[in-house]
């Protein structure tokens, strides 16, 4: 017993100080990419051509990233001969609107809080019902991350609990699969009002690599109304944490 006592001890304090601090992120993190469209001579098209999702467009208006569909796969950076597209580190990405998620723009990363009646309804906790909607579980994975003792959701009031009935609104995942389709608008209709939704990962935002499979609807987009996007496949876990805190208004910038 002394032993695991001087092993506790020695453990420490595994939380990271995050959002007080800037977060370590690993090397090969992949956060948000910059599009410089200035760069993009707009005839090669390389990158529209490699990009397993359609989230790369060169049309007449430019080039475009929708972040929503993006995979991060990195795959249009090495192909570009101009570095119009680069990764960044950058971690804040969630939006609270959907045409935010297209780059190059200023709307990701800048989610903006609920209202004031919602905020006060909430008060100091936001309870989640979790719906895996027929995706890989990577998101699930990420998601799971965050109640372990590095990341400590319960110290922001946030947790996920088994009942939609017992939630403030539900965290979806997957592209929403016809099977999943019932469940997942039953799960919500039993939420009480008003409630939240927030889409995680590209699946749940635009069907990810399913996307136009005649078994899948895209994302939640079109079957029940989302709050905040965020966007990854799956998205690290300082993406979703930072997306939750700005939703709940604990980060302004
Ligand atoms: S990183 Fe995103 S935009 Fe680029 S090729 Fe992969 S899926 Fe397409």
């Amino acid at each position: 017993m002394l032993k695991e006592l001087v092993a506790r001890c020695k453990l420490g304090y595994g939380t990271i100080p995050f959002p007080a601090k800037e977060p370590i992120l690993p090397d090969r993190y992949r956060g948000c990419p910059v599009v410089d469209a200035a760069r993009c001579p707009g005839q090669c098209r390389v990158c529209a051509e490699v990009c397993p999702t359609s989230a790369v467009k060169v049309s007449a208006d430019g080039l475009h990233l929708d972040l929503g569909r993006c995979l991060f796969c990195g795959e249009c950076e090495t192909a570009c001969p101009v570095n119009a597209i680069r990764f960044s580190r950058e971690y804040r990405m969630a939006a609270r609107r959907r045409q935010d998620l297209v780059l190059p723009g200023t709307g990701t990363g800048t989610a903006r809080a609920l209202d004031a009646r919602m905020k006060r309804l909430l008060g100091r906790a936001l309870r989640l019902r979790q719906v895996s909607a027929g995706g890989c579980n990577a998101c699930e994975a990420d998601t799971n991350v965050l109640t372990t003792v590095v990341f400590d959701l319960g110290r922001f009031g946030i947790q996920f609990v088994a009942s939609p009935r017992h939630a403030d609104g539900i965290l979806v995942t997957g592209p929403v699969t016809e099977n999943m389709k019932p469940a997942l608008i039953k799960t919500y209709e039993a939420v009480p009002a008003p409630k939240i939704v927030i889409a995680v990962g590209a699946c749940a935002i635009a069907g990810g690599p399913y996307a136009g499979h005649k078994e899948v609807h895209d994302g939640v987009e079109g079957i029940l109304p989302v709050d905040l996007y965020i966007p990854g496949c799956p998205p690290h876990p300082i993406v979703i944490l930072d997306g939750l805190l700005r939703l709940l208004g604990r980060i302004g910038k």
